[in-house]
């Protein structure tokens, strides 16, 4: 499969007909679901903490700046030294030449979407430095050689038996496919890399402006660790995960718990204010925290694309889409599969490149119900849809095609004849007549010879 959002159409023609992969993408998003709804339905609220978040968001996105500005200005009072990188390229240099200036050669890392849209393990490998990741679903992703396939879940597409396999051929133990037994081979590994390496590397997931605090949440402690065992802690996030006040935290904390894995809080919640002090022996020696704006100033400005930048990344509206269900997300060639990754995409990196994404949905709406921030996803599809047919991306065919169908459909009379001269080619030439992209998959309808219009009109006149 080649991973590039160019090659969509072609990626997912070859996963729709993997079974093995839908059947494992359906369990794991399935059972993601129910654990989410368990838990909103304890939340009489939840519809009002939906539309606080969503205004907190808004807020945020359309006074980055300001809140950048706060927030740059209270980590640095709290110790941190913040560095700020317009460019992908300029990001992964800032987190190189920290790992160097301590002379390390190797660091831990904990999941962390930013870090995947920066390459960041390839750049850092292709350097000389070894990358450990520590969450057990990025664990096995690196030792597969692969790219995660969700937000959230990065192996969601492998089932106990492959990792089995894998930890079998990779790190020469007896099979088993008993998942206790192998968090514990995992575990064991990680906790000499914990302990023995200088530098370790962490996402965000909020960034509160007027404290200066990072927050990190996850189920499995490696993050913790990574964060506070290294020597030096590096922080790596985007613009947008920024959130005014300390006071938002338990809002958006239960928004993203609840959505993301079905709980009402994590059971880690790591709350960063700074390196080691005096006053707090605990920590770090350093703390960096690297904020790449990457496109987002840019998108932030856009009336309506902005709303893109309101994803706290909980990955619900991939485990509800029923495109993502049926083909998983390596599909999609993105960092951001499913239908935030369809948005996202096409906007943020490369709209001609990523012109299918958006087509990538049977607007059902579902990602919209779902979303924790209340961000229009399908409407957002259907918008961009429309910009790549205002880019003159698509066909000439595909054009044409358009083209005569809008003035088939602008005219009655036109859409009967058109059903009439469909039913005698299909008595002539037989019912499966050949149409590319459309027939290869579905059989094309009858047509019947007189349409209901017609038929109408003459029971009229005939009751008349
Ligand atoms: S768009 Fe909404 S549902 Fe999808 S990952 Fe982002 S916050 Fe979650």
């Amino acid at each position: 499969m080649n991973l590039r959002a160019s090659q969509f159409k072609a990626n997912a023609r070859i996963a729709a007909q993997d079974t093995g992969l839908r059947s494992k993408v359906k369990k794991a998003t399935g059972t993601a679901l129910t654990k989410r709804k368990q838990t909103v339905d304890e939340l009489p609220e939840w519809e009002s903490l939906r539309q606080q978040g969503h205004d907190i968001r808004k807020e945020v996105v359309d006074n980055i700046d300001r809140y950048l500005r706060s927030f740059t200005d209270a980590a640095r009072l709290n110790g941190a030294i913040v560095h700020h990188a317009n460019e992908h390229n300029d990001a992964t240099k800032i987190i190189y030449d920290i790992i160097r200036r301590v002379s390390a050669n190797s660091v831990v890392k904990s999941k962390s979407m930013i870090t995947e849209e920066l390459h960041l393990n390839r750049m850092l490998e292709e350097n000389g430095i070894r990358v450990i990741e520590t969450d057990l679903g990025e664990y096995i992703i690196q030792l597969a050689g692969e790219t995660p396939s969700h937000i959230t879940a990065p192996a969601l597409h492998k089932s106990k038996e492959d990792i089995a396999r894998l930890f079998q051929e990779k790190l020469n133990i007896s099979y088993t496919d008993d998942p206790a037994v192998l968090t514990a081979v995992v575990r064991k590994r990680l906790r000499d890399e914990f302990l023995n390496t200088r530098v370790g590397i962490s996402g965000v997931n909020f960034a509160c402006a007027d404290t200066g605090t990072i927050t990190i949440i996850e189920n499995e402690a490696n993050a913790r660790l990574c964060t506070v065992l290294p020597e030096v802690h590096i922080a790596v996030m985007s613009i947008e995960k920024i959130i005014p006040s300390f006071d938002d935290l338990s809002l958006f904390l239960k928004l993203l718990s609840c959505s993301a894995s079905g709980q009402r809080m994590t059971s880690y919640v790591s709350m960063i204010n700074g390196p080691r002090s005096s006053h707090n022996p605990d920590g770090p020696r350093q703390l960096h925290v690297v904020i790449l704006d990457g496109g987002r100033r840019q998108l932030a400005k856009h009336p309506a694309w902005k709303e893109a930048l309101y994803c706290i990344r909980c990955g619900a509206c991939l485990n509800v889409c029923p495109v993502y269900q049926s083909v998983g997300g390596h599909v999609y060639g993105s960092v951001y599969p499913g239908p935030i990754g369809s948005v996202l995409t096409p906007t943020l990196f490369d709209m001609k490149e990523a012109q299918d994404l958006p087509f990538a949905s049977s607007l059902c709406g579902a990602c919209t119900d779902i979303c924790p921030v209340k961000i229009d996803l399908h409407h957002h599809l259907l918008w961009e849809r429309r910009e790549v047919v205002d880019r003159g991306y698509k066909s000439f065919t595909e054009k044409i095609a358009m083209a005569v169908w809008r003035w088939m459909m602008l005219s009655a009379g036109r859409v009967e004849f058109a059903g009439r001269l469909g039913w005698l080619i299909q008595k002539v030439f037989g019912k499966n007549i050949p149409a590319p992209g459309w027939t290869p998959r579905r059989r094309f309808p009858a047509l019947a010879r007189r349409s209901f219009r017609s038929i109408m009109k003459r029971e009229k006149n005939n009751d008349g």
